[in-house]
């Protein structure tokens, strides 16, 4: 890619409506190239590792927003809970109740995101429907008061099948729609739908995505 990663923010900012939000995924990418995406407005970061975002935290302004979008290991939760802005792929009752212990340190609500596993791959990460409704009406749940559940998080299969990528993503907004009224029907909170990434962000789109994970086609090829 030899646009300069402003001008891609530029181009992809006329393709993104105005209700889905872009986090830009920097995992990898040096501070600098950080710096020249948040100097040309953006302010929503995405990593995938603990560490990294720890170092990118202590080296940028302190107004970016930084999602936490890879798989979260209990352990290292608590060197994010003071300043992580949300996190988007949690798939265990264990982990929401480390996250609520952490966050309640730093007298904090944070915003989570439930993964589901919508892709044909087979992986040990993220909930099928029924796993995140015996989350979601467990006890232990419910007492959970310095977490938020505010939506949910998938990615499609990676395949050339546009077809498919469209069907898994529709039926990740069906669960949204569901678990929504099901569970928080009164809570404007649960209202994001994390879905798409460089190569399916416009079938997610499409699909009713309301925040897209972007990083090579912003900041070129990792
Ligand atoms: C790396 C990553 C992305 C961004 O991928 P690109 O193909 O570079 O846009 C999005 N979501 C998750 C969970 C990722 O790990």
């Amino acid at each position: 890619m030899s646009n300069s990663t402003a001008e891609n923010l530029v181009s992809l900012r006329t393709e993104i409506p105005a209700n889905v939000q872009l986090i830009a995924v920097s995992k990898t990418k040096p501070v600098s190239a950080i710096q020249e995406a948040y100097s040309a407005g953006q302010r929503a970061f995405g990593e995938n590792k603990v560490q990294e975002m720890e170092e990118k935290y202590a080296a940028l302004p302190k107004d970016i927003h930084w999602h936490l979008i890879g798989h979260l290991q209990t352990n290292k939760v608590k060197y994010i809970a003071e300043f992580v802005h949300m996190i988007h792929a949690v798939d265990s009752l264990k982990l929401l109740q480390e996250i609520d212990k952490q966050a309640k340190k730093h007298n904090r609500v944070i915003p989570c995101l439930l993964q589901f596993h919508i892709a044909e791959e087979e992986t040990k990460f993220g909930l099928d429907f029924h796993e995140a409704e015996e989350l979601l009406q467990s006890r232990e749940f419910i007492e959970l008061q310095n977490i938020e559940i505010a939506g949910l998080m998938g990615m499609a299969t990676f395949t050339d099948n546009e077809e498919q990528i469209a069907d898994e993503f529709r039926n990740l907004n069906n669960y949204f729609h569901i678990i929504k009224s099901h569970y928080f029907k009164f809570n404007p909170e649960f209202r994001h739908l994390s879905m798409g990434m460089s190569s399916d962000y416009k079938i997610a789109i499409a699909e009713g995505s309301t925040m897209v994970r972007i990083g090579s086609t912003l900041f070129g090829t990792r």
